[in-house]
């Protein structure tokens, strides 16, 4: 086979690879409850905030949702929620869904199996303190797992939800950037991972700024992770 078609296939498989790596539900065959992404017919996308609760942006970020009246969920570190229940409690009161996203951030094969649970139980027990009663959603930090964190969840009654969709708004990705990248790839079922904390300056603000009124437009309803699963197909 000639060179340039040898080019050609390897960019036709790339954009299928990305194409199913990016649509389709990887949570099949997980021996664990873990979505990536949702398979459903609707449109309904869930975006989710990761690291916070926090000062320098979460607020900011309340801001845009209540205008443009969606809502969202938040993966929060229980050390932040200790450290700002003020800013935790404005995001319960506004109605948004908070998952479980561990007490310091520790990444999982780092710490032993009762430090995890340590982990997960301190701030389900610091939420629940501030009268948010769990639902079970967990993401585990930078979405690692171990061989023994699907029993420990199972045991904890978890479901982990990761993304299928990373923003790299972490990596001060430029906002222009962030939007173009989930133009392009945005699918029903998506969970997008931004976060509402992060050193430095954020470009999260301005990318959701525009982003959430271009999917509007193109019929995406926005949802919480618990919402989106409820759309699953049967
Ligand atoms: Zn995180």
């Amino acid at each position: 086979m000639k060179k340039h078609h040898l080019q050609r296939l390897a960019a036709v498989v790339l954009a299928l690879t990305m194409l199913f790596s990016i649509c389709l539900p990887l949570s099949a065959g997980k021996p664990i409850r873990a979505y990536y992404h949702v398979s459903t017919t609707e449109k309904a996308i869930a975006l989710t905030f990761d690291d916070g609760p926090h000062p320098r942006f979460t607020d900011s970020i309340l801001e845009i949702l209540e205008k443009e009246k969606i809502p969202a969920t938040f993966f929060v570190i229980g050390s932040n929620v200790e450290a700002y229940p003020d800013v935790m409690q404005r995001v319960i009161t506004a109605g948004h869904e908070i998952g479980n996203h561990t007490y310091r951030h520790p990444i999982v094969k780092t710490v032993t199996d009762e430090e995890m649970a340590w982990e997960i139980d301190k701030t389900d027990e610091i939420l629940r303190s501030i009268g948010y009663s769990g639902n079970g959603l967990f993401r585990p930090p930078q979405g690692k797992f171990s061989d023994t964190l699907p029993a420990l969840l199972e045991k904890t009654n978890k479901t982990a939800i990761l993304w299928n969709i990373d923003t790299r708004d972490w990596a001060h990705t430029p906002s222009e950037e962030i939007v173009s990248t989930i133009e392009k790839n945005v699918c029903g079922g998506d969970i997008i991972l931004f976060h509402d904390y992060v050193s430095g300056e954020s470009t999260t603000i301005p990318a959701i700024k525009k982003l959430i009124p271009m999917l509007k437009e193109r019929g995406y309803q926005f949802v919480t992770v618990s919402e989106l699963l409820s759309l699953r197909d049967s």
